[in-house]
């Protein structure tokens, strides 16, 4: 299949891992520690674990799984404001499916929808849409989740609503940007990070530029990355080569994919109906200046966070997370998920305890899924 046998070459990706041994024999003559290399994106983490990537490449490379699943990192609070939004019995609350089983601190979704609450899972904020056309009796709520890739087609929704004067349609906004954590994870002095393989479809709305500040202040190579073997095997070879040669520059190995300054039309359409917002919660790293973004003033009365005086709407800050999971330490790379108690034993995909387990790109559902319970056994 065009695009992707070429990207899964058994005789090429052979070549690709003798060079990451070489490359990473070169770096062992200097230094004791293994090499870190963060995948930022989830859907990363799920291919390298999905092709056994991380079992193929030497023992002193790791890979340490970064906050790039935005299931993962949404806060319980934010999903309790859910729940309080659907309970309204005269909202029909609609979502994409992989929310539904995100824990909050009394129940999820899928549990609230079990209590009888009109919550339905939706493919596109445009199928949301047009529940609130069929529904003019109804508020219909969007939970708009995920990172600049899905800021798009949710501010171009909002804009046809405001274009056809629908009123009984809005959006609980939770998107977030992927560099601000990027830049707390490095000014963590526990974290020990070498290099980076950056999120391709994040970069594909935002290009190269927004990176350049790892490069230029912390002096760590980044080389965005495409999701078959191939890519990441390539990208993995580019970041220990530059390590090698002392350089720290922004690559792009994905260009088939990725402009090198985005998408401009993508970028409009998020400037026209977002802006920065002061602060925003992520689960396990707490509260990031600038990390997320609101409705504009414009489109206020698409926001459901206002409309129904929910979260920072409702003046509420940070949320506390319970003190028993270990999801942060996970989502900080300090953690391995098997390392985790609750890992396969209380917490599982069937029964997560932490955002982590639900979605197929959060690091816990990928070592589960692809063999991390063989690794714990042998822990
Ligand atoms: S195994 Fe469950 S509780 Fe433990 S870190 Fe992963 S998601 Fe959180």
């Amino acid at each position: 299949m065009r695009y992707m046998d070429e990207f899964r070459d058994p005789t090429i990706a052979k070549a690709l891992l003798k060079q990451i041994a070489s490359l990473c024999d070169e770096i062992a003559k200097t230094r004791d520690e293994p090499i870190y290399i963060m995948e930022i994106c989830g859907g990363h983490t799920h291919s390298i674990f999905r092709f056994g990537l991380d079992k193929l490449v030497p023992k002193n490379l790791e890979f340490i799984h970064g906050p790039g699943c935005p299931v993962c990192v949404l806060p319980m609070s934010r999903v309790d404001d859910c729940v309080e939004i659907a309970e309204n019995k005269n909202v029909i609350f609609t979502t994409f499916g992989d929310a539904m089983r995100v824990p909050g601190t009394k129940k999820s979704l899928l549990q609230a929808k079990a209590e009888g609450c009109d919550i339905r899972i939706v493919y596109s904020p445009l199928d949301a849409l047009k529940i609130a056309r069929e529904n003019p009796d109804k508020d219909v709520v969007f939970f708009g989740l995920g990172f600049e890739t899905t800021m798009p087609a949710t501010a171009l929704t909002i804009i046809r609503a405001k274009n056809e004067s629908i009123k009984n349609f809005s959006m609980f906004c939770n998107h977030v940007l992927v560099p601000p954590p990027l830049r707390a994870l490095l000014m963590d002095e526990k974290m020990q990070l070498d290099g980076f393989v950056g999120p391709g479809h994040v970069s594909m709305i935002i290009g190269k530029k927004p990176y350049q500040f790892i490069a230029d202040e912390f002096h760590k190579p980044v080389v965005i990355a495409g999701f078959e073997p191939l890519d990441l095997l390539s990208s993995v070879v580019m970041v220990l080569q530059q390590i090698i040669d002392g350089r720290h520059e922004i690559e792009n190995q994905y260009g088939r994919v990725v402009p090198e300054d985005g998408n401009k039309a993508a970028l409009d359409a998020i400037a026209s109906v977002y802006e920065p917002r002061p602060r925003f919660d992520w689960r396990g790293l707490g509260e990031i200046e600038y990390s997320g973004v609101k409705i504009r003033d414009e489109f206020v009365e698409f926001d459901a966070e206002v409309k129904f005086k929910v979260g920072y709407g409702a003046g509420k800050g940070a949320g506390r997370e319970p003190d028993d999971l270990l999801c942060g330490e996970v989502i900080k790379g300090l953690l391995k998920p098997v390392h985790c108690p609750k890992f396969g034993v209380e917490c599982k995909p069937e029964t997560p305890l932490g955002a982590l387990m639900v979605s197929s790109e959060g690091a816990c559902a990928a070592y589960y899924q692809y063999g991390g319970r063989r690794e714990q056994e042998v822990v």
